[in-house]
């Protein structure tokens, strides 16, 4: 099985309480297929800059991530810079330069046409929407987005929305998309567009996976050191609809499963700068942390006598 994912293939700059870093790799589509290889292919469409620097992306081909989808287009990166304070929660957003992305068109090569699992990273909605319309007839669609375009790109975006599988956002996002201030009204709101289930972030506090008629919860993994959160969602959706294309199974036992490979992934991402942790970690040490997400949240249920 593989994923075919569109989205941002940038250059972040961050500056973290812990240190900086400048013109790293970032952008939705790399964090997510950096997640996502450790579980199923991943082909990328996208376009850089005649300045990206290409052999930085060897590691994830390695990995078996396809670029052959990427553009490299004349003009300069997508460059994002973000600051955290003290509460690594959320990000300010200090610059974004859309650059080659400004006049992008995607052009999906035929045989990924018919990719069964997609996902839409951050980007353009217009450019979401293009892609779908190439697409031959997925099974799972999965989408996501940030305050910038829910605040510039509102109506393409409510667009997108009506066809999509799987929306995930975080809760400052869900809230401004809906203007709800109660999340889980935020997350009817959406699924009352389309979508069958709607997965809201929260950071540090975990994820809520809402379907129709159930919610699920899974924790953030409790890390002793956040080094820089950029990227958490993005790896997070990576191991989310890595771990569903993998299994290929939509149940939702396997999505509540899903959602916690979502958070491991998620929790190794922000260990270190850019996608460096992701290109390190093991099998063994997926799996170990698994298990340990699994003890975190199992108690036994007694009531005294
Ligand atoms: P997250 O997983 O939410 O932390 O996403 C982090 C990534 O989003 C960074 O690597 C940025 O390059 C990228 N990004 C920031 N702003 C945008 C935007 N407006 N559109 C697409 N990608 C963005």
């Amino acid at each position: 099985m593989s994923v075919l994912v569109v989205g941002s293939v940038a250059l972040d700059s961050v500056e973290t309480p812990f240190g900086k870093a400048d013109d790293v790799l970032g952008g939705s589509a790399t964090f997510f297929s950096a997640s996502a290889s450790h579980l199923t292919k991943v082909n990328v469409v996208g376009v850089v800059g005649n300045d990206y620097p290409m052999d930085k992306l060897e590691p994830l081909k390695k990995r078996g991530v396809d670029f052959a989808g990427l553009e490299q287009a004349d003009g300069p990166s997508f460059r994002w810079r973000g600051r955290y304070s003290h509460d690594l929660n959320s990000a300010e957003t200090l610059e974004t330069h859309l650059g080659v992305f400004s006049n992008f068109s995607a052009k999906i090569p035929e045989a990924l046409r018919s990719s069964e699992y997609v996902f839409l990273g951050n980007i353009d909605p217009r450019l979401q929407l293009d892609v779908l319309t190439m697409m031959k007839k997925p099974k799972l669609v999965t989408c996501d987005t940030m305050n910038f375009w829910i605040q510039s790109r509102r109506p393409e975006l409510i667009k997108l929305l009506e066809k999509v599988d799987i929306v995930t956002l975080n809760d400052g996002e869900a809230r401004q998309l809906t203007e709800k201030s109660n999340l889980v009204q935020a997350a009817q709101w959406i699924m009352g567009l389309g979508p069958r289930h709607v997965i809201i972030k929260k950071g540090e506090h975990g994820a809520f996976l809402f379907t129709r008629d159930t919610i699920f919860f899974a924790p953030a993994f409790p890390l002793e050191n956040v080094f820089d959160p950029t990227g958490a969602g993005d790896s997070f959706a990576g191991g989310f609809v890595g771990y569903i294309a993998r299994t290929g199974d939509m149940s939702e036992a396997n999505l509540r499963r899903a959602v916690v490979y979502g958070s491991v992934m998620g929790s190794f991402a922000v260990e270190k700068f850019s996608i460096e942790r992701l290109m390190t970690v093991t099998k063994a040490e997926i799996t170990q942390r698994m298990q340990d997400m699994r003890r975190l949240v199992t108690f036994e249920e007694e009531l005294p006598a």
